[in-house]
């Protein structure tokens, strides 16, 4: 439910009306337009009585949302919601665009660091990075684990790029701790009890859509992070599992606007795992900027050929500088044609 305030409204008498409501076992969310206030009421409202609400004299309108995900709605929160990360506080969302750009997986202290320094140079500004790897085979490279971590969180300390890396499991959440964006991964959109837990922290998390996942069903995986008090996510599309076996998946670009739409959170793009291929992804990439993205997620490694991980999709270096280049001018395009 969604109650609309009337803008000569007093505070105190608003107040008084999110306390009535808290008291009754609902939770609240209030945004502050430049013209409206908006009170989002979050769970079982059938126990509240909309004519009661509707005559009171600072309330303009009542309105239902339908849609099962209440916290993550636009309709809640109007203006776009802006993440901060790190310590620096590096805004994502809302014209601030996140170039994040890195490893599939951290495999040396040499690598990674290397791979930091050079995407920094080329303008990105975050650092990306497996170090638990969720691998189709048992056989396959599962990354370095802690020591992962560890190397990601002395890249940081060399360049001053936050870092952004994936969590399996809960338990695991203490070596998280100095980690600035987790990321969850496609195949663990659905898992409730991580998505519960990371509700409980409040680090940003960056959720990526799963294969086969609906954008629906993306939102209320950031819903269940919501309702737990972390309202910090950001969403990523990466492609979906379609009939196409030209690449590895099939990039769902008209998420972007949707999510727009339907959300107020950031909304970033991942070409490398969308086509698997690395000549597909600077025009994947620019298509991601024209159409509104708020930032990219890209692979890039030092010597992709030999990558313990990925290596088909990953950038080298300088590939990468031209597509943050060309992503660069993009941007300003569309900014332009946008007004
Ligand atoms: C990744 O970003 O390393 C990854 C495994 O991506 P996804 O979960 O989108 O497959
Ligand atoms: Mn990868």
């Amino acid at each position: 439910m969604i109650i609309i305030v009337k803008q000569d409204a007093k505070e105190e008498r608003v107040q008084d009306l999110i306390h009535w409501i808290e008291s009754q076992n609902l939770r609240t969310h209030v945004s502050n337009g430049d013209y409206t206030t908006i009170i989002g009421v979050i769970g079982d409202t059938t126990k509240l009585d909309d004519d009661l609400i509707t005559g009171l004299d600072i309330v303009q309108g009542v309105k239902h949302v339908s849609e099962p995900y209440k916290s993550a709605n636009r309709k809640f929160h109007p203006l776009d919601s802006v993440i901060e990360v790190g310590e620096q506080k590096l805004k994502v969302g809302h014209g601030n665009f996140a170039l994040i750009a890195g490893p599939c997986s951290v495999e040396s202290e040499e690598q990674i660091i290397s791979v930091a320094k050079s995407v920094k140079a080329a303008g990105a500004t975050m650092l990306r990075g497996g170090a638990f790897k969720p691998r189709t085979s048992p056989y396959d490279f599962q990354g370095l684990k802690a020591d992962g971590i560890e190397l990601l969180l002395e890249a940081k300390r060399e360049t001053g790029l936050p870092i952004v890396t994936e969590i399996m499991n809960a338990n695991h959440l203490p070596l998280f701790e100095d980690v600035d964006v987790i990321q969850v991964g496609a195949r663990n959109m659905q898992n409730f009890e991580l998505l519960k837990e990371l509700g409980r922290t409040n680090k940003p998390i960056l959720i990526k859509r799963g294969l086969a996942n609906t954008i629906k069903e993306l939102l209320m995986s950031a819903e269940y992070v919501m309702s737990g008090g972390n309202e910090n996510i950001i969403l990523c599309e990466r492609g979906v599992r379609t009939f196409e076996t030209a690449t590895r998946n099939t990039l769902d670009l008209s998420a972007v606007p949707v999510l727009h739409e339907l959300t107020h959170l950031p909304v970033i793009v991942d070409p490398s795992h969308a086509t698997g291929v690395a000549r597909y992804v600077k025009p994947m990439a620019m298509a991601a900027a024209a159409c509104g993205a708020d930032g990219l997620i890209i692979e890039v490694h030092n010597d992709p050929p030999h990558a313990k991980c990925d290596g088909a999709q990953s950038l080298r270096p300088e590939q990468f500088e031209d597509v943050a280049k060309a992503v660069r001018a993009v941007r300003a395009a569309a900014l332009e044609c946008n007004g």
